[in-house]
């Protein structure tokens, strides 16, 4: 089953339709996004309003996510996109980089919340999307998804059961994931080919050789065995 089949394949056929935002768009963008999502109010884009969305000037601002929101998402167990509680596995949207760390540093949303951000979020599918900073200015910014230019429009969605989480050093609360139950991976929007994450890893690891370099052999062989476990995990085909 493609994660696109999975997360279309649970919940009632008729959901309540998205409440629209006063001033907004009467209609989601996404008539066929999961239940939880379609629950949630839109903005006036008809971009659904995902749990993690800080609030700017009055206004939801899909560029910021609001770090006042870790805390409820953990301590609740709430999905960190439509902030509903969570079961079974924990699925974190993030960056290939963090597919390769396997550290990331947003809460876990359910597996169709995450696979729905992946796709259909800007910030996630198109790497080339400016984050414009108009009316930002005194507010600290934390991008969604830590989506960063060399990540080529690969999101990755990576299920778990196993997970910890500690400050690292600036304070800010990071996952470290165990070994995925389910991952997915996306590009643009759309399901990624093996080339595709095969070619992120390759370049990942000439990124991380200089720092190798200086860590001698343990390290080298630290970042081979990452090599490995990344590779092991990209697509089939
Ligand atoms: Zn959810």
């Amino acid at each position: 089953m493609s994660p696109r089949d999975d997360m279309h394949s649970h919940g009632p056929k008729s959901p309540r339709p998205a409440r629209p935002v006063k001033g907004g768009a009467r209609r989601s963008r996404f008539p066929d996004a999961p239940e939880n999502i379609r629950r949630l109010k839109v903005d006036a884009r008809g971009f659904p309003i995902p749990y993690f969305v800080a609030m700017v000037n009055g206004k939801p601002d899909h560029r910021v996510v609001d770090p006042r929101k870790v805390q409820p998402a953990l301590a609740g167990g709430l999905c960190w996109i439509c902030g509903e509680p969570m079961g079974g596995d924990s699925a974190f949207v993030m960056g290939p980089t963090s597919a390769f760390t396997r550290v990331t540093s947003e809460p876990a949303s359910h597996w169709a919340c995450g696979c729905f951000a992946a796709q259909a979020c800007p910030f996630l599918t198109q790497p080339r999307m400016r984050r414009n900073h108009k009316g930002l200015e005194g507010v600290t910014l934390t991008a969604p998804g830590n989506m960063l230019p060399q990540n080529g429009g690969l999101a990755v969605v990576w299920a778990t059961s196993t997970f910890t989480q500690a400050p690292n050093s600036e304070g800010k609360t990071t996952f470290s994931l165990g070994q995925p139950t389910q991952v997915a991976w996306f590009r643009e929007g759309r399901p990624a080919s093996r080339e595709e994450v095969v070619a992120f890893m390759r370049t990942t690891v000439g990124r991380f050789r200089t720092l190798v370099e200086q860590g001698g052999p343990p390290a080298a062989k630290r970042l081979a065995e990452y090599r490995e476990r990344a590779l092991a995990l990209a697509p089939k085909s």
